[in-house]
């Protein structure tokens, strides 16, 4: 978890330094709601991922404990033998991610961005509860907890780098790597890129196990998921297909179905549900992404909430050996709740601005609370801009009169 916490200084001069690039070379490939949605995501899985990373750890330190076949040596060789074993144990996961609708409900999170930049990287999933299983081969070979943790992060700190258009084929690193050009691939719902390209730090697996898919150039990638979302609500977005597997597996008739529902191939749905509950399909020849428009007191608002939320989100991050449990659970249904209020506001809904006040006042009694009144300046001077902030968006929101926002057709992806 660490070595993830200290990576994000990394990850976010990495963004300032694509959002230049983005500027030198002209491109849009940033949009800021979906910018701040994969933000709001992220920060969201890593806190949930503390708080439920409990169980999993408990059940791999049993067996490490109980049942381990061979105590290994701690030297450079099985370190780099683990992180290659893990590496190929993450392929399955990923490939059952897709494959099993199960596992997809949990990985959808990660390509529900229409975009594809480093901020995608980020858009993690809160619900992976039972991806672990996948891992604890490991535990039965003997390594050790602490050598799983630091491999699995940074296995993923690597992926975050290859989130990016702006960089091209990268040679004979192709063979070998995951690349952005190989996870591009990977990110796109065009028919010829659909699950395919599974590794994670290694795209040999995908070449050995025939799921590569090399990025063509006549073959622009289409980024997101055949069933849109359609929205910028971080807590929406991790329930949607988990929803919707609920919902198929209560209406159809045959016991079996409901099983299957489940654990089949991902987008498989029984007969008499998908004939009563038909799925709109997404038309790729004319795709738009999903978009909304805000004016610019509302982004700059939203923009500073989210900076807010972060901070307290990895505040609870970093002091769950020193905060109470009750305390833990406070601050995660504030940041969770803080995050899908900045998502009303991006979807021009009016509640959430009266919710913001409501917000607001929480925060200050929340900070009052934890920081006491000894650093005024810590909390007043933060407080004031952002309520400056929120008397602006409400004068300018209900200047413009608008209540829930219409979709509006955004630009065509590129
Ligand atoms: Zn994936
Ligand atoms: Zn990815």
């Amino acid at each position: 978890m660490s070595i993830i916490l200290y990576a994000i200084p990394g990850f976010f001069i990495l963004i300032a330094a694509e959002l230049i690039a983005e500027k030198v070379r002209k491109t849009q490939y940033y949009r800021l709601n979906d910018a701040i949605t994969s933000l709001s995501i992220g920060v969201l899985s890593r806190m949930i991922g503390v708080l439920k990373a409990l169980v999993p750890l408990t059940v791999y330190v049993l067996i490490f404990q109980h049942l381990a076949l061979f105590e290994l040596p701690q030297t450079v060789w099985m370190w780099i033998a683990v992180f290659v074993l893990y590496d190929f144990l993450y392929y399955w996961n990923h490939r059952f991610g897709h494959e099993m609708s199960l596992f997809w409900a949990a990985h959808v999170v990660h390509h529900s961005s229409e975009e594809y930049n480093l901020t995608t990287a980020l858009r993690q999933t809160s619900g992976s509860f039972f991806n672990f299983v996948f891992f604890l081969p490991m535990a039965l070979i003997g390594v050790d907890p602490v050598v799983l943790v630091s491999v699995a992060s940074v296995n993923l700190v690597y992926q975050f780098w290859v989130h990016t258009r702006h960089v091209g084929k990268l040679g004979v690193l192709e063979w070998i790597m995951v690349t952005p050009s190989n996870h591009r691939v990977h990110h796109a719902q065009n028919e010829i890129y659909l699950d395919r390209n599974y590794g994670g730090v290694f795209i040999i697996w995908d070449r050995i196990f025939g799921s590569f898919q090399e990025e063509l150039d006549t073959e622009t990638p289409i980024y997101g998921v055949r069933k849109a979302v359609h929205s910028w609500n971080p807590f929406f977005v991790n329930i949607q297909v988990y929803k919707q597997l609920i919902h198929d597996s209560y209406h159809t008739k045959r016991w079996a179905d409901k099983l299957r529902v489940w654990f089949g191939r991902t987008g498989w749905r029984p007969d008499d549900v998908a004939a009563a509950y038909p799925l709109q399909k997404v038309d790729l020849q004319q795709f738009t992404p999903y978009d909304t428009s805000i004016t610019l007191s509302k982004k700059l608002y939203c923009v500073l909430q989210y900076v807010f939320t972060a901070i307290i989100g990895v505040y609870l991050m970093m002091n769950t050996t020193t905060l109470s449990i009750p305390h833990q659970v406070a601050i995660a249904i504030f940041v969770v709740c803080a995050s899908v209020n900045i998502a009303w506001i991006m979807e021009n809904r009016t509640y959430a601005i009266w919710l913001e006040w409501v917000k607001s006042a929480v925060l200050l009694a929340g900070l009052v609370f934890f920081i006491g009144l000894s650093h005024p300046v810590v909390l007043l001077l933060p407080l004031a801009v952002s309520l400056s902030l929120l008397t602006w968006v409400h004068a300018e929101h209900k200047h413009i009169n608008v209540d829930y926002a219409p979709l509006e057709q955004a630009k065509p992806n590129a």
